[in-house]
């Protein structure tokens, strides 16, 4: 069968030029240029409104990403120094709502993303921090525009195979575009890396394309990632050639590597908060290894926080590293974990998933994990699991009824009173007023440390800082 398949496609390759050469008349890159009018284009910015999705934040692995409302999205591209600002309002599509991705959002919320060469940086309010994480994502976004793509093949020297143009930014990403009978670009497919699945194609489509001054831009443009809806979009106004002038700032030149960062906080005896800018972990010392809870972010991010244990706990090994759900910015430091021989827990929603992902190729920027060529270790919990060698307990939950995701688990130690979970309670800074009504996922928590009558002191959240567990209570306007 394999052979009879193969057969095939090498006759439909064989012939394909000649289809092509009939069908489109000898159409090449300079005919796609010419119809986008993109030889005079240096920058471009572009107005939208329409709809996105969080990728990764979905409720169980395998379902939909969650939507939002774009109220607008403005991108400004300058091809001319490879540089691109997105920016986009955001409000609540959801309600109630539910699954990840900063949710319940009250009003509006403005997300912008820069990138210049190859640095990339978020902005919020004024304060502009650095953003490795999203780097190949935006190099891709800026070269997978109409525009860019056919200026990306023309510096590449990549020809037009048929309706197609292909390229690669190595380490980054894929690409291929496809060409339109009337030399438009109609889809573009890209392979990315991703710190959960290794390798993750990106799909957007096209159409209906309008004048704007002589140049050509798309009006509707549609994306996925994964295979699921992310970008859903009508274009209302088109600037070719708007000034678009994007430095990277000193704070982020400064800082190039945010996820080294790990500040360590001792919690208890044998236990520690381990932080960084946005993510956290806690290190827990067992009779003869170690347990960590949360491998967040990506590689970078795990390579750090295994070596911060290394030296808080010298001597022991890391035996297991505790998923607190499969959520891409939670779970993007698991394969390195793999990549050590650690063995993954992980509520029984995400196990399959996750065993499969952990040990999927990552070719267009091989990990450790990918060189490792390890089988990924992944053991499920149900409802709970405890943990023990005798002295210290460890007790993992699942959190019930928390529209955020369906199999959310959390950390409690009885003896020193200490409860570690992410996304289900991130404290706010310290004199903000709760927001009314309270966040419905700091309601399921509170409601399941009643249910589970745990005795809880100090929190450790995974986002946000140390607080006594009163800070909960007061954030739903409860006692406990
Ligand atoms: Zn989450």
């Amino acid at each position: 069968m394999r052979t009879v398949l193969g057969l095939v496609t090498a006759v439909a390759l064989l012939l394909s030029p000649v289809v092509g050469a009939v069908g489109a008349a000898h159409a090449d890159l300079n005919d796609v240029v010419k119809a986008l009018g993109a030889a005079s284009v240096k920058s471009l910015q572009y107005t939208a409104i329409g709809g996105v999705n969080a990728v990764g934040q979905s409720i169980v692995p395998g379902l939909p990403w969650p939507e939002y409302n774009v109220k607008s999205h403005t991108r400004s591209v300058n091809y001319d120094t490879a540089s691109l600002r997105d920016e986009q309002v955001r409000t609540q599509a959801l309600e109630p709502a539910r699954y990840g991705g900063l949710q319940p959002i009250r009003g509006e919320q403005r997300l912008i993303g820069l990138l210049s060469g190859d640095v990339a940086w978020n902005l919020v309010g004024d304060q502009s921090s650095s953003a490795p994480i999203a780097l190949a994502d935006r190099q891709f976004q800026l070269w997978a525009t109409p525009h860019g793509v056919v200026k990306a093949a023309v510096a590449r020297n990549a020809a037009m195979q048929g309706r197609t143009i292909a390229f690669a930014a190595p380490g980054r990403f894929n690409l291929k575009a496809t060409v339109s009978e009337d030399n438009l670009i109609s889809r573009v497919e890209g392979l990315l890396p991703n710190p959960v699945v290794g390798d993750i194609p990106v799909v957007i489509d096209y159409w209906d394309y309008r004048d704007f001054g002589g140049v050509r831009f798309p009006t509707r443009i549609r994306e996925t990632t994964g295979g699921y809806p992310t970008l859903d979009l009508r274009v209302t106004d088109v600037r070719p050639n708007a000034a678009v002038d994007i430095q990277v700032p000193d704070a982020v030149r400064q800082d190039p590597n945010p996820y080294a960062r790990v500040a360590t906080q001792k919690a208890a005896e044998g236990v520690w908060y381990l932080t960084g800018g946005t993510h956290h972990s806690v290190v827990i010392e067992m009779q003869d290894h170690i347990v960590v809870v949360e491998a967040p972010l990506n590689e970078e991010r795990s390579a750090a926080i295994i070596a911060a244990t290394r030296k808080l706990v010298p001597g022991k090994p890391i035996r297991y590293v505790i998923n607190s759900h499969h959520h891409f910015d939670h779970a993007g430091g698991l394969r390195a974990f793999v990549a050590e021989g650690v063995t993954v827990i992980t509520q029984d929603v995400n196990r399959a998933y996750l065993a499969q992902v952990l040990g999927a190729p990552a070719t267009v920027r091989p990990d450790i994990q990918a060189k490792s060529g390890r089988q990924p270790v992944v053991e499920g919990v149900g409802e709970r699991r405890t943990l023990t060698d005798g002295a210290r307990v460890v007790e993992i939950y699942r959190i019930q009824g928390i529209m955020h995701h369906d199999g959310l688990l959390m950390v409690y130690l009885p003896k020193e009173k200490l409860l570690s979970q992410a996304d289900a309670y991130t404290p706010a800074p310290p004199n903000v007023t709760p927001p009314m009504p309270p966040s419905p996922f700091n309601v399921a928590l509170a409601e399941n440390i009643a249910r589970l009558k745990l005795d809880v002191g100090d929190m450790l959240p995974l986002h946000g800082r140390l607080v006594p567990v009163t800070e909960l209570y007061h954030a739903i306007g409860a006692r406990p």
